[in-house]
């Protein structure tokens, strides 16, 4: 399973392209106030991925370091074009990269399961009976995943 999976992803504007190859380690809805922030919408959705398992195909991008809920570093990665957030490093998954779910060209695989910081979700949102549901995050232990 897995390996020879390629997947391509890129920003609204089309100049940053990449890539990630193989199964996410992690696909969470993160519902913390900067992710509702950085989308404009009610939660983030990311797809973990080893480093060395994501490649930047084209364009550059720029960085924005802001200070997670749980008071560790999270370092976005934006389009210097459209403004797109598509990936993320954070301090704590420090061997993995976030890559915006909805950047994928093809997302009919996602299937995520896991909810993150649902003490600050929107008041409106509703959780799928069979998703797990975390008050905050439960991060660390896919650390030496
Ligand atoms: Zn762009
Ligand atoms: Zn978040």
């Amino acid at each position: 399973m897995g390996e020879s999976q390629i997947r391509y992803a890129g920003c609204s504007c089309g100049s940053v392209r990449y890539k990630a190859s193989g199964e996410p380690i992690r696909v969470s809805v993160c519902h913390c106030k900067d992710c509702q922030r950085r989308t404009g919408s009610a939660f983030g959705v990311g797809c973990y991925f080893p480093r060395e398992r994501v490649e930047m195909l084209q364009g550059a991008t720029g960085t924005f370091e802001r200070t997670s809920d749980a008071g560790r570093w999270v370092k976005n990665h934006f389009c210097r074009g459209c403004g797109n957030t598509v990936m993320w490093e954070t301090e704590v998954l420090s061997h993995a990269v976030g890559i915006a779910a909805g950047s994928f060209d093809d997302t009919a695989w996602l299937d995520p399961k896991l909810h993150v910081w649902a003490d600050s979700a929107q008041r409106w949102t509703s959780f799928p009976c069979d998703a797990e549901v975390l008050s905050k995050s439960n991060i660390e232990q896919y650390r030496k995943t």
